[in-house]
């Protein structure tokens, strides 16, 4: 069981949202508290505390400030209209965190400081989870390497730290295919890089390309590989591509973030539930192939998947000078699979994966 120490904060803001008609965007308002833990010198994690939501005290000299050892995580808690309060996949993103601190040399968080901590940060902020449709609290947990020292070197001391943000509908303004932009300059990741971690350098190299997008009116970067030939994510989702005889999506090696909806789909896809009599693949996928089955008619679907949008469909890529048209409608795959997922995480379809994990039962 997890020792730490609750300070609940003295001034607790009121709820900045109304429960009937939460308008609440995203990442923009924090919760009344944050759960930080502190690993130490003596190489272990130390004391864990639920603090008042504020700043962090870090030394000028710490490391993360300097050499960018960052990784995040994003989950989202689902407060049902019973009450009840679930997560999807928890489990996954405490696994990821700890690959990620594998290749950034940080100390990977305990299952008990990431599962622990998160369900008694968010029964301590319970009254934040939105009650109304589709909207989410958003749990960003965060490891950093925090030792004052200039030397290049692996940090010695690391914090772990969560923050809550309710989050909005993410289809409060419906669910429209978009359109994303072609990124032939900027790779975002490359084979022994950084690109398989949630590492937060990844998004700091995205940046400019995401600039670019927006200026041509949109709203993701289609990103390739160092190749520039081969189809890698879209934005910060994974990305599958739909034809006529079978499902694909890019298989993950090494550069490409291995996704929990990115798993979650291939497993739905793969199962006796599904509806579509096409092969599910992981395989290399080329821009060249997407464009030569366009021109045969194959290409029927895009979509991103990622825990923020869950399904993003995509109708068009564009570049400076063309652009492949791929559909103004939602296909049925994206439709079936955001249904499917959604369903799931508010507990109207069956959980027959065993997926969601009631607050209370975090451990
Ligand atoms: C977080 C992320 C994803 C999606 O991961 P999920 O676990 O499905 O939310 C995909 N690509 C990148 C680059 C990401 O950062």
């Amino acid at each position: 069981m997890l020792d730490f120490k609750l300070h609940l904060n003295p001034n607790p803001k009121p709820l900045p949202f109304s429960q009937d008609n939460a308008n609440l965007g995203f990442g923009q308002i924090f919760t009344d508290h944050i759960f930080v833990s502190q690993y130490g010198k003596n190489k272990s994690w130390g004391s864990s505390e639920i603090l008042p939501y504020g700043s962090l005290a870090l030394d000028p000299a710490s490391s993360v400030l300097h050499y960018g050892q960052a990784l995040f995580e994003g989950m989202k808690a689902f407060g049902r209209t019973d009450g009840s309060i679930w997560l999807f996949r928890p489990e996954y993103n405490w696994k990821r965190m700890c690959d990620g601190a594998e290749r950034l040399c940080l100390p990977p968080p305990s299952r008990e400081i990431f599962l622990e901590g998160l369900k008694h940060l968010v029964s301590t902020d319970r009254q934040w989870v939105p009650r109304s449709q589709g909207s989410t609290l958003y749990i960003r947990p965060t490891l950093i390497g925090s030792e004052a020292f200039l030397g290049l070197r692996p940090a010695e001391e690391a914090k772990f730290f969560i923050v809550l943000s309710p989050a909005g509908s993410y289809y409060a303004e419906g669910f429209a295919p978009l359109k994303i932009w072609l990124e032939r300059h900027d790779v975002r990741a490359v084979p022994g890089g950084l690109g398989a971690v949630k590492a937060g350098a990844n998004y700091a190299a995205s940046l400019r390309a995401s600039i670019m997008a927006k200026s041509k009116k949109c709203s993701q970067v289609l990103w390739l590989d160092s190749t520039h030939e081969a189809i890698e994510e879209v934005g910060t989702m994974n990305v599958f591509f739909v034809f006529k005889d079978e499902i694909v999506t890019p298989a993950l090696n090494g550069s490409i973030l291995p996704g929990c909806v990115r798993d979650s789909a291939l497993q739905l896809l793969r199962s006796k539930h599904s509806p579509f009599a096409k092969k599910v693949s992981e395989r290399r996928l080329t821009l060249a192939e997407i464009t030569e089955r366009k021109a045969k008619g194959e290409l029927e679907e895009c979509f991103g998947t990622g825990t923020a949008a869950v399904i993003s469909p995509v109708g068009e890529i564009c570049d400076e000078t063309s652009s492949i048209s791929i559909s103004k409608e939602v296909g049925a795959v994206s439709q079936w699979l955001l249904a499917t997922l959604q369903g799931i995480q508010w507990g109207i379809i069956e959980d027959s994966f065993s997926w969601m994990t009631r607050l209370e039962d975090l451990s």
